[in-house]
């Protein structure tokens, strides 16, 4: 049978998903030879199995206990032995880290024989009861469910009786008195007795860490960092060592770089006196690390070499959670550590430049999202004037947003579609729907490895904190500054992450670097030259060609600039818009040829000026042009607005504007239901007559007219929602009689491929057929995602999706990520039988996927020729593409 149970000296890394990133990690510490308590943890199939059927795994706590015994039997005690007790800690950890979302209890294994014996071995009696007072207050919260804050406001009200600042200046006799005042607290609201039974505290401590995996908050912070929820929680147990034996022990995090800049040097915070949990909760004010250098300067020097080994050894940032006792140096967990977009780049850049990682480990390691994040503009600092506050940059990033106190409000407000700052003295995990909501966080407490530094980090978002400052008052909703500016609820400030200030109002932004960079080449910092030389390695090794969305010259040359290959969709919708809709409208009303001609032929010269500037700016490289798509009533002014102007004139007793009552009757006569469904796309082409002939024509004379400025023009013609070959073998042939015709005339051959979208389910699925007349495909997964699930994508999206995302039926929504077991499996069928029609096809997509990382990581492996995406995506899909070849 599988062991529930694995020692520390029995694992690695490798088990992570077994053992939890924290117990794997401990293991791995250990087998390094590195200083760490030694423990022993329970795996996350012991966790699943649990949930799945409510009870405990059988034999689970027989295991528990034999590798107890091994502890106990390396230390010379036993765990809550009265007169010298081993104590353990009881601490949840996942495959994927969940900072602070799951429970951890500490100091299992006192009761009120084994807290003296504690005092006398250890010579302290203050550390033994508030060792005491903690275990009882996290046990009692944490296990047997009394809230929290009923615990933190007795310990507040004996903080004030006593006048101390803060928990060290509390004495022996008060946190006697605390454990007193606890135990009552824990028998009122539960009717049960806080255990004193050390082997009973570390049963139901394990069982609760489990439980934990589906609380709340758990589950919150899962669904938005997409971990799903069948992983369980591995539950380590671990002797205790101890920070709060004294001024000469302490606890401390550190990071082996800055997670905000990436420069290189030991970044962290210490607080004297203290068990690991007070560091991050923001309960004292940490100092930071470089201050251990004095205070202990042997344990700092180990304590770097450690993090030397670690970093060595994991070739990546680590973060890392240490405790000082005595004297002695501790390790308590490693991972690789969170970082910002931009210290992500340069990490990479720098450990590939320190041969600890190939560049391409360095390629692997950065991504799409963090690139859109750094090419967000940020705030212009000639034009901000003097900050609000200044503070820790945590998480950088511009956000502007009105300013609220609590979660609750963040939410509420965010519904409604305000955008909003969280201001807070300190984040705990119940702030997490808020931060969610938020565009920024903004703390007067704590440093950059605080729950909010560590978590909006996590999340991409906007931090500043420890903004001290501020003076926070959360119960009358407002802050006030250093020079006596009060902000109250809902006033607008701007938050700026990267440079850890608050501006009133809503600052003004300029381009970041990197926009710089893409749009002049420009190199300005470190952060900037570790994004091109992502970029470079990426296109050296991506096999797909990057295309951009583009319909105007303007953005065609943005494009290019971003790296674009060439226009994937040129959307002629646009074209048909502003001053030229009379054109359109007479075209639609045309009682017989004569008038249509007449308008179409009014259209022609425009259409085809706007396809030359096109073709110049993307000279030399593909632009593939898509025939008109949307149904012709988009172009005609609103029905009831018409309606209304019709019937004021019949009510009036006159007769209505001609004009008016004909448009009006149009539009009744098109009106149509299911417009995205209805006569739209090939369609149109099929029963307008002289639509397609007066596109392609433009399209024709355009490449005429470049071709004789000397430039070289590579249309293409894209035929949009083909469902069945005959559709398109009709309009081809239209096409290639124009174009035959245009050659004639000109005596220049305007050949060109012509293709089609594959965007209906019908066309992937005889995409064999349409290869035949196809010369090339553009899956339009935008309409093919709506027409596969039949979602109606203008709707849908702000009916129930956040219902479906709740409920798990997806992790993102298919608009955004290709849904690869339905959409994705058509895109497939249609490549292979496309091919095997026509062998060498091409093949690209030009939906909004093009630009989605994942989405590309797909598209590679389904053989695709080209992504096509919005311009400013550009940089992501070819970092993505980079990616997908590695
Ligand atoms: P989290 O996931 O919230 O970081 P941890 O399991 O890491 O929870 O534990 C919370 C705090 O308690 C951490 O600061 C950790 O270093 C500290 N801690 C955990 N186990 C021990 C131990 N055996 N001895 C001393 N401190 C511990
Ligand atoms: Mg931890
Ligand atoms: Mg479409």
């Amino acid at each position: 049978m599988v062991p529930y149970v694995y020692d520390f000296s029995a694992g690695g890394r490798e088990l992570a998903d077994l053992l939890g990133g924290k117990g794997a990690n401990l293991a791995e510490m250990t087998r390094l030879g590195l200083p760490v308590p030694p423990g022993f943890i329970v795996s996350t199939e012991a966790c699943r199995e649990f949930l799945r059927t409510g009870t405990e795994p059988e034999g689970l706590f027989q295991e528990v206990s034999r590798h107890l015994s091994a502890i106990e039997a390396g230390a010379g005690r036993r765990l809550g032995q009265p007169d010298d007790p081993l104590l353990v800690s009881v601490r949840s950890g996942a495959r994927f880290s969940m900072p602070g979302m799951m429970e951890t209890v500490l100091d299992i294994g006192l009761n009120d024989d084994s807290v003296t014996g504690l005092a006398k071995v250890s010579g302290s009696e203050r550390f033994a009861w508030d060792s005491y007072r903690r275990l009882v207050q996290m046990f009692g919260s944490t296990v047997m469910g009394v809230d929290g804050e009923l615990f933190d406001r007795l310990l507040t009200e004996l903080k004030e009786r006593r006048g101390a600042p803060d928990d060290v200046h509390l004495e022996a006799a008060d946190l006697t008195d605390l454990v007193e005042a606890y135990k009552r607290l824990i028998h009122e609201r539960t009717g049960d007795h806080f255990p004193q039974s050390p082997a009973e505290q570390l049963r139901r401590a394990v069982l609760a860490v489990f439980r934990s995996w589906n609380g709340e908050r758990a589950r919150l912070y899962r669904r938005r960092e997409h971990i799903p929820d069948d992983l369980g929680t591995a539950v380590t147990v671990q002797r205790m060592v101890y920070g709060n034996l004294g001024t000469d022990s302490g606890s401390g995090v550190a990071f082996t770089r800055d997670p905000a800049t990436g420069l290189p040097g030991l970044y962290g915070d210490y607080l004297p006196n203290a068990q690991g949990e007070d560091v991050v909760a923001g309960i004292r004010n940490t100092v930071p690390l470089a201050e251990l250098e004095q205070l202990d300067p042997e344990s700092y020097h180990r304590l770097r070499d450690h993090m030397d080994t670690l970093e060595r050894h994991y070739r990546d940032l680590c973060d890392i959670e240490f405790t000082i006792e005595r004297g002695t140096l501790w390790m308590l967990q490693t991972r690789v550590g969170k970082r910002t977009a931009e210290a992500a780049f340069v990490i990479a850049a720098q450990l590939a430049d320190e041969k600890l990682i190939t560049e391409r480990e360095g390629l692997a390691r950065v991504g799409g999202d963090g690139l859109a994040r750094l090419m967000f503009p940020r705030f212009d600092a000639a034009a901000t004037g003097a900050p609000l506050a200044r503070g820790i940059a945590a998480s950088p990033g511009a956000a502007v947003g009105a300013v609220v106190f609590d979660s609750a409000e963040a939410a509420r407000r965010a519904a409604a579609g305000e955008k909003v700052v969280l201001v807070r003295q300190e984040t705990t995990p119940d702030d997490l729907p808020g931060m969610v909501a938020a565009q920024a966080v903004l703390t007067s407490r704590g440093g950059k490895t605080s729950h909010a530094a560590v978590v909006a980090r996590g999340m991409g978002k906007v931090c500043v904190c420890g903004a001290e400052e501020l003076a926070v008052d959360t119960a009358a909703r407002r802050f006030t500054t250093r020079t006596g500016t009060v902000v109250e609820e809902g006033t607008v400030i701007s938050v700026d992450g990267s440079a850890g200030a608050v501006y009133a109002g809503a600052a003004p932004l300029v381009d970041s670097e990197v926009m710089r960079y893409l749009e002049t080449g420009e190199r300005s910092t470190g952060a900037v030259d570790a994004v091109a030389s992502a970029l470079r390695l990426a296109d050296e090794v991506r096999r797909l060609e990057v295309r951009a969305n583009a319909d105007t010259p303007e953005d065609a040359a943005r494009a290019r600039r971003f790296g674009a290959q060439g226009i994937g969709l040129c959307r002629t919708e646009h074209m048909f818009l502003g001053e030229r809709r009379a054109l359109v409208e007479e075209m639609i009303l045309a009682g017989d040829d004569v008038a249509r001609d007449r308008a179409l032929g009014a259209l022609l010269p425009l259409q085809r000026q706007d396809f030359a500037g096109i073709l110049a700016a993307m000279d030399g490289l593909p632009v593939t042009i898509r025939l008109l798509d949307p149904p012709l009533h988009e172009f005609l002014p609103d029905a009831t607005e018409l309606a209304v102007r019709v019937g004021a004139a019949e009510a009036r007793g006159e007769r209505p504007d001609p004009h008016d009552a004909a448009v009006l009757a149009a539009v009744r006569r098109m009106h149509e239901e299911n417009p995205m469904l209805g006569l739209r796309g090939v369609r149109l082409g099929l029963v307008v007559p002289g639509l397609v002939a007066m596109q392609v024509r433009a399209i024709a004379e355009a490449v005429v007219e470049r071709r004789r400025a000397g430039g070289t023009p590579e249309a293409e013609i894209m035929v949009p929602l083909v469902g069945d070959v005959r559709e398109l073998r009709l309009v081809r042939d239209e096409v290639e009689r124009v174009l035959a015709a245009v050659s004639e005339e000109s005596g220049i051959d305007v050949r060109c491929p012509v293709g089609t979208m594959i965007e209906l389910p019908r066309a992937a699925l005889t995409a064999g057929r349409i290869a035949e007349v196809a010369e090339f495909f553009s899956f339009g997964t935008n309409d093919l995602t709506q027409t596969t699930w039949g979602f109606s994508r203008d709707d849908v999206e702000a009916a129930f999706f956040s219902a479906y995302l709740d409920k798990g039926v997806f992790a993102t929504s298919p608009f955004e990520t290709l849904d690869r077991e339905g959409v994705g499996r058509l895109v497939g069928i249609a490549v292979a039988e496309g091919r095997a029609a026509r062998p060498g096809l091409k093949i690209g997509v030009c939906g909004e996927h093009g630009g989605d990382p994942d989405s590309v990581h797909f598209f590679h492996g389904a053989g695709l020729d080209y992504v096509s995406c919005s311009p400013f995506r550009v940089p992501v899909a070819r970092l993505e593409a980079g990616r997908a070849a590695l």
